[in-house]
């Protein structure tokens, strides 16, 4: 597959071509369900879209029943950027229901196969994305990251994902999750690309109050010779399998031999981080979804009275994962428990934040795993509590709001691909992608 970089010289001919070619490709891989379906707008460079993110006309569902047939009246803001810069959206990738999940089997269209082996998840909650990119079906592709959505599913299946810091891409347009954790971001064959990606999407927007409103770029000054101080966590990844601590090993000694400093560092138990982590999102989901109520939004199921009709719509729109998570939420916000859970979860997230913070004191990354094995099989994350469990290496960077990116490093013995992440502070994408080329470089992943 071109990379975008490459896509970017391709004249409105060869561009045609290719995107008829891609569209034949999508078609012998459909059973993969990595694309809910194509419908491309525009002569643009095609960019695969997480169902999360409207793209006017089209209809955009969230990975929800609850939203079958609903038709997108306007651009988010990444689109638009998208737009402006010659790239089109192209096809509607799955996604595990209103982003909730880390395997993509909670969506409405269906699980989709890691390209890498059809037994096992492709991640979640960008999934699709993931697996459309992995896969050689999409040059590159937008996801959107709450807990670990784009850097997980990047892991497993072998590709470059990257989570800007909190406000520096607009939120105008994404299906919300959880307002203060989510963020659209790149998915990408490569480093350079995720900066490409990074570069048209990111900055300003009024219609996003929670907008940093910043507009430096980071393409122009990529440079992957600058010497870092990068910190490893030799007790924090204690917890993850033999295939990650491998490519933790094999990393640090890359790292090393590119000149970078590595001093070792230590991080707070992130058994805190999950409880901390699910309260935040699942209080946040249980506002926004509220707005599903078959009268605002959402297909309407009708009742004997208006309590029916919420009742019925809700019961019958929503999936099992997004239903428990509503009640998680709804029951931390409650007036009896909202100090015991929901405030506490609160100081948690400030304490995570201070420990980065911390960290950044002394050191220009962090390297850290993305998850604590390679991709799963099927069904193996059925129980919640291990699914959520999954997430121990991603979700401290969304309460931090920092920006972080997943990128391949080795294969384990099956072949299948294990992705490591650095940590940059706030607003300091700079040092991420001169890092992440660097480390990129040193590993030399062949997909
Ligand atoms: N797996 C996490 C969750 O289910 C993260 C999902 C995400 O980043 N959207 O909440």
């Amino acid at each position: 597959m071109i990379t975008l970089k490459e896509a970017l010289t391709l004249n409105k001919e060869e561009l045609n071509k290719f995107k008829d070619e891609l569209r034949s490709k999508i078609e012998a891989n459909k059973e993969l369900n990595a694309y809910i379906d194509i419908q491309s707008i525009g002569g643009g460079i095609p960019i695969a879209i997480k169902d999360n993110i409207q793209v006017k006309e089209w209809s955009v569902t969230s990975g929800s029943k609850i939203l079958q047939g609903y038709i997108a009246p306007y651009n988010a803001t990444v689109i638009e950027k998208m737009l402006e810069a010659g790239l089109s959206p192209f096809g509607r990738c799955n996604m595990d229901e209103f982003a909730m999940g880390s395997t993509t089997e909670s969506s409405f269209y269906g699980k989709t196969q890691n390209p890498h082996a059809s037994d096992r998840v492709p991640g979640g909650s960008s999934g699709g994305s993931a697996a459309a990119v992995g896969a050689g079906l999409a040059i590159a592709a937008l996801g959107s990251d709450t807990g670990g959505s784009i850097r997980q599913p990047a892991a497993f299946c072998g590709i470059v994902g990257m989570k800007p810091t909190y406000g520096r891409v607009s939120r105008y347009g994404l299906g919300a999750y959880a307002s203060s954790l989510d963020q659209i971001g790149p998915m990408t064959q490569n480093v350079e690309d995720a900066a490409i990606l990074y570069d048209i999407i990111s900055g300003s927007d009024t219609k996003d109050s929670t907008n940093a409103q910043k507009n430096d770029k980071v393409v122009a000054h990529l440079n992957a010779d600058r010497k870092l101080t990068i910190a490893v966590l030799p007790e924090y990844i204690k917890n993850a399998t033999q295939d990650v601590k491998d490519a933790y090993s094999k990393a640090i000694e890359a790292l090393k031999v590119q000149g970078h400093t590595i001093v070792e560092r230590e991080m707070m138990d992130a058994k805190y981080d999950i409880s901390a982590y699910y309260i935040t999102a699942t209080a946040e989901a249980a506002t926004n979804l509220a707005r599903y109520d078959g009268i605002r939004y959402g297909n309407r199921v009708e009742g004997k009275n208006l309590e029916e009709t919420f009742y019925n719509t809700r019961s019958e729109g929503f999936g099992d994962e997004v239903k428990r998570r509503i009640l998680l939420g709804n029951f931390v916000l409650s007036s009896g428990y909202y100090e015991a859970y929901y405030v506490k979860a609160q100081k948690t997230r400030q304490m995570i934040k201070d420990e980065y913070t911390k960290i950044f004191n002394d050191v220009d990354l962090i390297l850290s795993p993305v998850a604590p094995s390679v991709a799963p099989k099927f069904g193996a994350l059925a129980n919640p509590m291990d699914m959520y469990l999954s997430d121990i290496y991603t979700i401290s960077v969304n309460l931090a709001g920092l920006p972080a990116l997943s990128l391949p490093i080795t294969k384990n013995s099956e072949g299948l691909p294990v992705g490591l992440q650095l940590i940059a502070s706030a607003y300091d994408e700079q040092t991420l992608f001169d890092g992440a080329l660097s480390l990129e470089k040193g590993v030399a992943y062949k997909a």
